[in-house]
């Protein structure tokens, strides 16, 4: 199929509002109906760069276009979520077809009849590589985690009792990760019993929102992370699974669907990011990070930072950004990361978090934003500076002082924070959004006004009373976000 036999094809595949049972059926309705008629015939920008990833990837992979549509038109709008995931396949598959040899690509490729397979196999410059796709499910968790304390690896349980004295302890979504690790283990294990795979390396995709910390924090957090000797699941190493690569990406296709306003933080080249391929996960300001399974084969850095752009995770790097670094908890309402609990004595840490229960009572919550932002607060190097740094001939004060140290990084931080043109930024969208969709509400009921014997605003050359007066007729305009 061309561009233009897809847009058919979507358009047949996905029910218009002409009939009432039709209502909401679909998250593409909007995009597919309701943005054409109001903007003159222009098809939705998210769907036209939809279009063409699907059609470049026909170009590698035949047909893949049209089973892509048919998966997608069968997801209903209760459930959209599933799209997201087929989205997630396709970013990682336009990777894989922009960077691998033609001609090498199979999908779902399997060992045995009917046994588990990963979604992709293909030659990296001279390398096979098998690839699994995971897209995190995270509609419920989104609205609850920045609440209080969102605690981000496991902690131990008198700790954790501790911290959820405040009330509002957010759970740790790394049993999700573990889940996935254990199916693309299962997988890759039984993938590589086939002789011609045997030497592949494996790499898992985590396709995750902006919120990295999460995924980062399960699979290498040095006391409990997946990948590590104290990891909180200790029967298995997932040896089978070579690596991971986390990408921070949900948020921009809800972005893409919604509004069309990518993400790119403070870029300096805007205009970059003004027309910005929504299946591309090549964002330099929200980079993918690799993580290499120790226990699994070790994959050769360039294949990962020339082909599949993604930096390898260095815990070492002063300058890694705070969504970056394994952490313990965020405490949302100082928007404030804590890392390296467990690399200091017992007696200081419990200190610290009572002092974390404590002074979080009086502060309002953070608003929620589908951009993360926070600071980081390293206890375990502040603690090592100190150890170093504290004379040998005095040792009463060692406490008290190393507490000092701390609150000090907490109060600058909590100066930084009150500043912070996140929340500002996230207000001023707001209501940039609100009066967006004013207009468009306002428009739109403005032309849905015409006369039945009228030219159909949508510029389909017909008139009105056949057009999109037939085609909108149970749907009432409420909300340009509502997706
Ligand atoms: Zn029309």
């Amino acid at each position: 199929m061309n561009k233009a036999e897809m847009l058919q094809y979507l358009l047949k595949k996905i029910p218009d509002y002409s009939s009432k049972k039709n209502l909401d059926n679909h998250g593409f309705q909007f995009a597919l109906y309701v943005y054409p008629f109001v903007f003159k015939g222009k098809v939705h920008p998210f769907i036209d760069n939809f279009l063409n990833v699907l059609e470049f990837i026909d170009t590698k992979v035949p047909d893949y276009s049209k089973v892509t549509i048919d998966k997608i038109s069968k997801v209903s709008k209760k459930q959209f979520e599933q799209v997201i995931q087929i989205f997630g396949e396709i970013i990682v598959l336009k990777q894989l077809v922009s960077n691998s040899i033609p001609n090498t690509i199979t999908l779902e490729p399997t060992a045995r009849k009917n046994g588990k397979n990963p979604e992709y196999r293909g030659e990296i410059i001279d390398k096979y590589f098998a690839l699994e796709v995971k897209t995190a499910s995270l509609f419920d968790f989104a609205l609850n985690r920045q609440a209080g304390l969102q605690i981000t690896a496991q902690l131990n349980d008198i700790d954790y009792k501790f911290l959820a004295e405040t009330g509002k302890v957010v759970n740790s979504n790394s049993l999700k990760i573990l889940d996935y690790l254990k199916s693309a283990n299962e997988k890759f294990t039984q993938y590589r019993q086939n002789v011609e795979y045997q030497n592949d390396f494996t790499l898992l995709f985590i396709i995750w929102d902006d919120y990295i910390n999460e995924p980062i924090s399960a699979i290498i957090n040095s006391n409990c992370g997946l990948f590590t000797k104290k990891t909180f699941y200790s029967k298995s190493n997932f040896d089978n699974v070579d690596g991971v690569i986390v990408i921070r990406h949900i948020h921009q296709f809800f972005r893409g669907l919604q509004y069309a306003e990518y993400v790119h933080y403070n870029a300096q080249n805007k205009q970059e990011y003004e027309m910005p391929d929504w299946f591309d996960y090549n964002n330099p300001m929200t980079h993918p990070v690799f993580i290499q399974n120790p226990y699994g084969r070790k994959i050769p850095v360039h294949y990962i930072m020339d082909r599949l752009n993604a930096l390898p995770f260095r815990e070492s790097t002063e300058a890694v950004a705070a969504e970056y670094k394994p952490t313990d908890f965020i405490d949302w309402k100082r928007m404030l990361s804590v890392s390296g609990l467990y690399d200091i004595p017992k007696n200081l840490r419990e200190k610290l978090l009572n002092f974390f229960i404590t002074s979080n009572q009086n502060k309002s919550s953070v608003p929620f934003t589908d951009i993360s932002f926070f600071n980081n607060i390293s206890i375990d190097r502040i603690y090592n500076d100190f150890v170093k740094s504290y004379p040998a001939d005095k040792k009463d004060n060692f406490e008290d002082e190393f507490f000092d140290r701390v609150m000090r990084q907490v109060t600058l931080n909590d100066m930084v924070i009150n500043r912070i043109e996140n929340i500002a930024h996230s207000e001023d969208e707001k209501k940039r959004r609100t009066n967006l969709n004013l207009l468009i509400e306002t428009h739109f009921n403005r032309i849905y006004s015409t006369r039945s014997t009228s030219e159909c605003p949508c510029n389909s050359g017909m008139k009105f009373g056949e057009c999109c007066q037939v085609k909108l007729n149970y749907f009432s305009y409420t909300n340009y976000f509502d997706l």
